[in-house]
């Protein structure tokens, strides 16, 4: 069994973004450390992150025990609610694994899946995504849209994007660099993710149902993500904004052809208040809309430009086996 100080580095690191997730951590943690088991001959990382919960899950994930020689635990703490991307943003900058792991507290990623990972990685993947075959406990209104959107993103992102891969996967050490250097502050993990390409490979499996607590994600919250997603990596609905205005423009001046004609050659009529109706407001909600994708698209060059911190450390800590003493506390 190999054995491990706090500083020195692991062969995986395990990246869990934590927010009011107190009920799940101690099961959590009990889960995986029976995974990490029955891999003595590796060395692992289990990096929490609080993102700024209002319940006790920092104090219970600074009170997590650990047992094997061949695990360290991290802990950070966030000064405030940052969002599970900045969460995850904050993981991946404090690993120092040769590989990563994102995995969810709730137990929807099941770790007992982290050795046939490691294997994938071992082949010299150095991305193993894991897709969704299912999704239990899940509505069939969040299965749809799910659905419907992963299917959408695809269409209109100028990356290639998983289909129903979530952010449940390994990254490789040069995967990981990559993604450091990418510098902005909208944190889309899917298409972050998937930006570096790489050696890619896919493993399916059933996300699970939460075993307690609740999903952070409202409905309006999932919508912003996903027009989050779309705009932070598509320039399309621009060009679709452009498109829809020439094509109307265009049948706007066929249609004044026909009345200039009709004028000549038939003679005037007074009619067509419903008509005028349905063109004017056809044409402000086409502009609206435009306005809106446009908006869109000045609000994230807003936030870029601010160029603040995505996340900001208020503690970070390391536990290793035997010395339950803190290894190292920085405040700041
Ligand atoms: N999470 C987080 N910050 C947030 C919201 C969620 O770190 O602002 C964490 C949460 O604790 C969990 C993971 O992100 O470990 C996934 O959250 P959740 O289960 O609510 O999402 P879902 O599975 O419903 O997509
Ligand atoms: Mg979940």
């Amino acid at each position: 069994m190999k054995l491990i100080s706090p500083n020195n580095d692991v062969t995986l690191s395990i990246i869990v973004p934590v927010y009011n997730e107190v009920q799940m951590l101690p099961t959590f943690h009990h889960e995986v450390l029976k995974t990490l088991a029955t891999l003595p001959n590796e060395t692992f990382e289990l990096v929490y992150v609080n993102d700024g919960s209002k319940d006790s899950s920092w104090l219970c994930m600074q009170s997590l025990s650990c047992p094997l020689s061949h695990c360290k635990i991290r802990c950070i703490n966030l000064s405030r609610n940052f969002g599970k991307e900045a969460a995850m943003t904050a993981g991946l900058d404090h690993a120092t694994g040769q590989a990563i792991i994102f995995l969810d507290a709730d137990l929807q990623d099941p770790p007992e899946l982290i050795p046939q990972m490691l294997e994938k990685w071992r082949e010299g993947f150095d991305v193993v995504n894991m897709k969704r075959k299912q999704r239990v406990g899940e509505s069939a209104f969040k299965k749809f849209s799910a659905f419907l959107y992963y299917r959408l993103l695809t269409r209109l992102s100028d990356v290639e994007l998983q289909q129903d891969v979530g952010d449940f996967r390994l990254l490789s050490r040069r995967v990981v660099e990559a993604i450091k250097k990418l510098p902005e502050r909208n944190r889309y993990m899917k298409g972050i993710l998937s930006w570096p390409g790489f050696v890619q490979t896919t493993l399916s499996f059933d996300r699970q149902a939460r075993v307690a607590g609740e999903t952070k994600w409202s409905f309006l919250q999932l919508v912003g993500l996903g027009l989050s997603g779309i705009t932070s990596f598509s320039v399309k609905p621009l060009r679709l904004a452009t498109w829809a205005g020439g094509l109307v423009s265009l049948s706007a001046f066929c249609y004044a052809m026909f009345v200039v004609f009709k004028t000549l050659f038939i003679g005037e009529s007074v009619a067509g208040y419903p008509t005028m109706m349905l063109v004017i407001l056809m044409l402000g909600g086409l502009q609206l809309l435009a306005i809106g994708v446009v908006g869109e698209y000045i609000a994230r060059i807003f936030t870029e430009s601010k160029g603040r911190p995505i996340y900001i450390v208020m503690d970070n800590e390391v536990k290793v086996a035997q010395e339950q003493a803190v290894g190292e506390l920085n405040h700041g």
